[in-house]
């Protein structure tokens, strides 16, 4: 069974990044107001997330390890997600690539677990303020072939950047700060957004100066639009402000950080006539929509969706994009 569970934990978990993905969503999910990721060596030998949500009691512990074990939904409505993670896999995938310690609070107590290849510690007593600490290390110790499959520090380090600021534009009004831990010791804050406040475009415009610089906030048209049930909002640059690649590309399907070959030709569409083939629009879409409407669910590690009707998702995109900037003058 050991072997079977570290074959399904590497669908889940392919990267340093992927862990840390999976840890921050479920601190989102716990409520957290402040998340904190730190890793070493590009999150290879240590990925720990902090947050302050809402803690897991001690009974829970071994709960929260077995496999299928989720306390978000009821199991008859596997489509209705409303939040992140919905399907139990990814705390008993990492404690089986890695070395898994989760230590939370939960009213007044707090207690830890242990938990490495298939052998978990019995739960005991801890020191902790509140919420929950999650902590992995020397992810795939136990799988060669998997170490040796990921990428240089720098990349791995470059990767979970990219998630934790992907996560931290879903989310404008909770906290995050990445440090890299590397050599030790409390480490360097390589990231950091504090909470934002007001309105949430307006939240949303801060937080996406903050990550993607002012530049892009200051060229940023506001979006809203809506057809069928399906909502679009966020902020998409003047043309003036393309790039030479699509790294400004963020699409969101509700609230989950996606790439979309669909939607991000939806983007590129929309800019036709003022964009020649070598420049990409920048933008930060989010779109939203009851979830019986969308699978997001396609594969654990990968961010595809699948829409049931995806022309009116395009369509969506292409008029509410051009009507924005028509509206400023294109
Ligand atoms: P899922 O997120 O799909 O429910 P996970 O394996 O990621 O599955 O987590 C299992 C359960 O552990 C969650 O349903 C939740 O109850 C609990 N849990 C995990 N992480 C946290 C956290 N940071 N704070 C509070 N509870 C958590
Ligand atoms: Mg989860």
């Amino acid at each position: 069974e050991a072997a079977i569970n570290r074959i399904a934990a590497g669908e889940v978990v392919e990267r340093p990044s992927s862990a840390v993905k999976e840890l921050v969503e479920n601190a989102i999910d716990a409520g957290a107001t402040r998340i904190e990721v730190a890793i070493a060596c590009g999150g290879k030998t240590l990925i720990r997330v902090t947050d302050d949500g809402c803690g897991i009691p001690a009974d829970e512990l071994p709960l929260a390890l077995s496999r299928h074990a989720t306390s978000k939904i009821d199991g008859s409505d596997l489509l209705n997600i409303h939040s992140f993670g919905f399907r139990g896999e990814a705390l008993p995938s990492l404690g089986a690539v890695g070395r898994l310690t989760i230590t939370s609070r939960s009213g007044a107590e707090a207690a830890r677990i242990a938990v490495s290849g298939s052998r978990i510690d019995p739960v005991k007593p801890a020191a902790l303020n509140a919420g929950t600490v999650v902590e992995l290390r020397d992810i795939f110790y136990a799988t060669p072939a998997r170490l040796k499959f990921l990428r240089s520090d720098r990349a791995e380090t470059q990767a979970v950047g990219d998630v934790v600021k992907r996560l931290a534009m879903a989310e404008p009004f909770i906290g995050f700060t990445l440090r890299d831990c590397t050599g030790g010791g409390e480490g360097r804050v390589t990231f950091r957004a504090d909470p934002e406040t007001g309105d949430l475009f307006g939240a949303l415009h801060g937080r996406l100066s903050r990550i993607l610089g002012a530049d892009f906030a200051e060229n940023a048209l506001r979006l809203e639009a809506e057809r069928n049930g399906l909502t679009l909002a966020g902020y998409a640059a003047l043309p003036t402000y393309s790039r030479g690649s699509s790294t400004h590309q963020y699409l969101f399907v509700n609230g989950r950080p996606v790439r979309d070959k669909m939607l991000l030709g939806a983007l590129r569409a929309a800019y036709s006539d003022f964009l020649s083939r070598d420049r990409h629009p920048a933008a930060v879409l989010f779109l939203d929509c009851d979830p019986h409407l969308v699978d997001v669910n396609v594969h654990p590690a990968k961010a595809e969706v699948r829409f049931r009707e995806p022309g009116i998702a395009r369509g969506l995109i292409v008029s509410g994009l051009r009507h924005a900037l028509a509206e400023a003058g294109h």
